[in-house]
């Protein structure tokens, strides 16, 4: 099986079904996962195995189309849901989301990195800034019963305290809390 092959197989394997929710406009449902799926399947996202320094286990960039990863075993949980959050990146730009800023993408990531992760009976360890996002995200998610319940409608204001929780880590913390996504979707190849 190849890096590409094993990575597309996280978005329609065990977990994914259960990721359905709406966050202001951006929509994330295991259909459009199911695509991200599809783009890397057919190279139109392109996987790269290396570091992605110390903050983040792994990277998406929309001006390439590919997606970083640590290492090409993809053997723990936390390591699958890392790129899922990638795969919500991606998402976005295949989905050509504009009106979405940096921040709420992110919002919508660390969702459904932890819906993912309570699907699949796994859960992540880090520093206090780290924790702090998973933790405010596990709380927007029981408060609004997203671990159960499909197609949940959030409003941006739902997410404020898990979106300052993550522009307070080091990682996000020169994002404009305007900043806009490119998503501009998917170049030719
Ligand atoms: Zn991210």
């Amino acid at each position: 099986m190849s890096v590409a092959d094993k990575v597309a197989a996280i978005f329609s394997g065990p977990g994914i079904a259960g990721i359905h929710f709406k966050l202001g406009s951006l929509e994330v449902s295991p259909q459009r996962l199911h695509e991200v799926g599809r783009a890397i399947k057919k190279g139109d996202i392109s996987i790269v195995v290396a570091k992605t320094g110390t903050l983040l286990s792994a990277a998406y960039s929309p001006h390439s189309d590919s997606l970083t990863i640590p290492d090409d075993k993809l053997a723990t949980k936390t390591s699958r849901s890392g790129i899922l959050h990638e795969g919500i990146h991606a998402l976005v730009d295949i989905y050509k989301c504009k009106q979405v800023t940096v921040l709420d993408d992110e919002v919508a990531a660390y969702l459904a990195e932890v819906i993912y992760l309570k699907a699949i009976g796994g859960w992540v360890g880090g520093g206090k800034a780290a924790m702090r996002i998973y933790d405010a995200a596990d709380d927007l998610a029981k408060a609004h019963n997203l671990y159960k319940k499909r197609g949940v409608k959030l409003s941006l204001s739902d997410a404020d305290e898990l979106r300052k929780a993550i522009h307070a880590h080091p990682a996000y913390s020169s994002i404009g809390a305007k900043q806009m996504t490119s998503g501009h979707g998917l170049h030719k190849h």
